[in-house]
């Protein structure tokens, strides 16, 4: 009995202290320093026969109606040159795509595959090969798709010959129905597809009406028979016969580019840099990610911070670097590339020290660029920032007296204000750390990219928004 009051008494005086120790240590910041990342998932689609063929029996119909109706005038034999149709509303990201797919030109299939650079970044199954080029979001496919801020506008100015909305846009598997598309033939009598849109974004504008290089067309989406939100872009000549817009030595389509300015094969670069307070959620299609995204940080507290690449090279090394206000380095630490990718995606997690208060960066360096994040150590509300951009026609000339308005996202308050004569426009005393949108409105311009989000942390510029 005595020595069992004895037993419990060492115990307790063992089990007490631990247990202190244990509460204390949970009220002390958490010295969390951890890492995690992959691979984007990969994003293909496919289309039937009778898709297609239901397809190019709506184009030749709508083709043949808008030329015996003057709609549609005949062939310039000018050639059209494409620009990228793929454009991003959200300020913070740097870019927000990637490819997934070329064309196949091997016309066996299943399971022979070649591309205009003569590697096998295409797919097929049985009965297809894929037709067009696929530009996927990255990041944050979902997100991007449900707040409007990956757009497809139109490659190469042009009539809308044929479109299709309202079909479900949240497909993550082959043989999902019908896509929502929109067609544009242009002077030289090329046709572009778009197709996968969100549902219920394409533009207003009908079959016979023009659109202007670069004027919005939809939001990307998933539609149709596809796993994922992207563009399937495909091209078709004025003889209708199926286009590479790439020029290379296994393109066996056309001869030259059609594209104004060629992206090389590997197109490798950072598309975002963002800090927060936890590392983004990347849930099963089609649950929208979350990007847990924060711009200011309590001295002492863990940071996240996440690359997100696309086309990562094998071996590709990153030096990453934790900087102070002075421009001097706090932390630095290598990630080296496992694989090529597509897609990529890396975060790391570090606990910041107390001081010095302001604003730090997240600095990346790979294969020659330097891409920074910009982030506050201290408290948000005492930050205050000044935006600008200019609001410009589709020559680049400055439009004045057009109306801005500043809104924050999450109260609703907005601040407006007219752009000089120049196109500039100027908000001060933002308050960093907020998410914000800026938005542009006039009775005689159609803006494409009407809406800019931004979470500003330090003086930006660059906030443009441009006419059609
Ligand atoms: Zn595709």
């Amino acid at each position: 009995m005595r020595s069992s009051v004895r037993t419990l008494l060492c115990l307790l005086f063992i089990l007490v202290p631990l247990f202190v120790f244990a509460q204390r240590s949970d009220r002390e910041p958490r010295q969390i320093r951890s890492s995690g990342g992959g691979a984007a998932p990969d994003i293909s689609d496919s289309m039937t026969d009778e898709q297609r063929a239901e397809i190019q029996r709506g184009i030749a119909e709508n083709i043949a109606k808008l030329k015996a109706e003057g709609k549609l005038a005949p062939e310039s034999p000018q050639a059209v040159g494409l620009n990228w149709p793929v454009r991003k509303v959200n300020f913070n990201d740097r870019f927000i795509e990637g490819i997934s797919n070329y064309v196949d030109q091997n016309p066996a299939n299943p399971g022979a595959t070649l591309e205009w650079n003569c590697g096998t970044r295409t797919y097929d199954v049985a009965g297809y090969n894929h037709g067009g080029i696929d530009i996927f979001t990255w990041p944050f496919g979902w997100l991007r798709m449900d707040t409007f801020q990956a757009e497809v506008v139109a490659t190469a100015a042009g009539t809308i010959i044929q479109k299709a909305d309202g079909n479900f846009d949240r497909n993550c598997a082959m043989g999902g129905g019908n896509p929502n598309m929109i067609f544009v033939r242009h002077a030289d009598g090329s046709v572009a597809w778009y197709l996968h849109m969100k549902a219920n974004s394409l533009t207003s504008k009908g079959v016979g009406a023009t659109v202007a290089q670069g004027e919005f067309l939809g939001v990307v989406g998933s539609s149709g028979s596809s796993t994922g939100p992207h563009l399937h872009f495909e091209l078709y000549n004025a003889s209708n016969q199926l286009q590479e817009p790439y020029q290379g030595a296994c393109n066996s389509l056309n001869a030259s580019s059609w594209w104004n300015v060629q992206e090389p094969y590997r197109n490798t670069r950072i598309n975002a840099l963002m800090t927060g307070s936890a590392a983004p959620v990347m849930p099963a299609c089609p649950t929208q990610e979350v990007p847990n995204a924060q711009s200011t940080f309590a001295p002492g507290s863990t940071i996240f911070m996440t690359a997100f690449y696309r086309d990562q090279l094998i071996s590709q090394q990153t030096v990453w670097e934790l900087v102070r206000p002075d421009g001097s380095v706090h932390l630095t630490w290598n990630h080296t590339s496992p694989d090529t990718y597509s897609a990529s995606w890396w975060w790391y997690s570090r606990v910041l020290p107390a001081t010095p208060l302001g604003t730090w960066r997240v600095r990346l360096t790979s294969l020659g660029q330097t891409v920074e994040r910009p982030f506050i150590l201290g408290t948000p509300s005492s930050a205050l920032v000044t935006l600008t951009g200019r609001v410009t026609s589709s020559s680049g000339r400055g439009i004045g007296r057009v109306a801005v308005t500043l809104t924050n996202s999450t109260t609703g308050a907005n601040v407006s204000t007219m752009t000089q004569k120049n196109g500039q426009y100027t908000f001060s005393n933002v308050a960093a750390g907020a998410n914000y949108t800026v938005t542009a409105t006039h009775r005689r311009f159609i803006f494409g990219n009407a809406v800019r989000s931004i979470t500003p942390v330090e003086n930006t510029t660059g906030l443009d928004i441009n006419a059609q």
